[in-house]
């Protein structure tokens, strides 16, 4: 096994919890440094791909991993999450423990493991036997082609879109969990009727359990990918058999930093937040105390606009604030 571990202590590798919009409370998990992928798509919302690798590694050792997830629960009660996600600032399955890592959550824990991955490397036995430990699989589909693949998910050269959709029949086969597929739809790249088709005659041989049509409601890595016209939204999801994500739920996030400053800094390395998201985190840690709650949102905009690694976006009509 490679070994590549990360030194830094400061970055957590346990986070949360997140409302995720297809799996409910969500605590979260990354054993993969930070914008570590084999891809580097249009849309990403961590920006453009800063660590390009092909090679499973052993990024944290598992023993780190577990000591902070137990810490983390040890502070939470059961009912306060649904799912624990393994889900990377980059891709999730380049982390080459992930068979054991998750028998090991499994093994501290009753709430079922779900794995969020890119499909890359579908190909590789070993990562499809690792997959199948997972109650919930998500894996991505947006592309028909290796054209089309290339042009959306930029996957590293040795990344073969047929290898990787032969993966996907195989891994079918093999795992008798829940298995979704979501369609990330850019306006004027995939969001056209014949190509969204192309794209469900694949997915219809997965059988996977759901089909989620997604939009770029983040801000994106290119400024140019835009969120397709509703009425291809829903033409789409007509094709496809799919369920909606395009819209961004209020939630609960939340955060093992006390300080609150320092609290959203955790948060926004991983997932940008909206202002109205901020609130909605002080509402979870200051019970009924609205003024207080204002006062506090505005002290930590004006300290987040004074943090150089701090970018406000503006994408659409909303705000976001995202660490880079
Ligand atoms: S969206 Fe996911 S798969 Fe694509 S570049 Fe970002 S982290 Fe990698």
């Amino acid at each position: 096994m490679k070994t590549s571990i990360t030194k830094d202590k400061a970055v957590h590798t346990v986070f949360g919890i997140v409302p995720s919009r297809r799996l409910g409370q969500s605590l979260g998990i990354s054993p993969i440094p930070k914008k570590t992928c084999n891809y580097s798509c249009i849309y990403c919302q961590l920006g453009r791909t800063q660590k390009f690798t092909k090679n499973r590694s052993l990024f944290f050792p598992i023993t780190r991993i577990i000591q902070e997830l137990k810490e983390y629960l040890s502070s939470i009660s059961e009912a306060q999450y649904d799912i624990i996600t393994i889900v990377g600032d980059g891709e999730p399955t380049l982390y080459e423990g992930l068979g054991e890592l998750i028998n090991q959550i499994k093994s501290i824990q009753k709430k079922p493991v779900a794995v969020i991955s890119n499909g890359s490397l579908m190909a590789n036995k070993q990562v499809r036997q690792d997959l199948s430990l997972a109650d919930v699989v998500l894996l991505n589909f947006d592309s028909w082609d290796e054209e089309s693949f290339k042009k959306i998910n930029r996957p590293l050269k040795l990344i073969n879109f047929k290898k990787r959709y032969e993966g996907y029949l195989k891994f079918r086969e093999e795992f008798s969990g829940i298995l979704y597929l979501e369609v990330m739809l850019v306006k004027g790249i995939n969001d056209k009727e014949e190509q969204v088709s192309k794209i469900a005659k694949l997915i219809e041989k997965i059988h996977p359990n759901v089909v989620f049509v997604n939009v770029p409601v983040r801000p994106p890595a290119e400024s140019w990918v835009k969120i397709p016209d509703q009425e291809n939204i829903d033409k789409a999801r007509e094709i496809l058999n799919a369920r909606r994500m395009d819209y961004l739920p209020a939630g609960d996030f939340s955060s093992l930093e006390k300080n609150p400053i320092e609290a959203i800094i955790d948060i926004i390395g991983r997932h940008p937040m909206r202002e109205e998201d901020i609130e909605t985190f002080l509402h979870g840690r200051i019970i009924n105390n609205p003024d207080r709650i204002k006062e506090l949102k505005e002290q930590i905009i004006s300290e987040l606009r004074a943090i150089s690694k701090v970018k406000e976006i503006s994408y659409g009509s909303t705000r976001f604030f995202r660490l880079v």
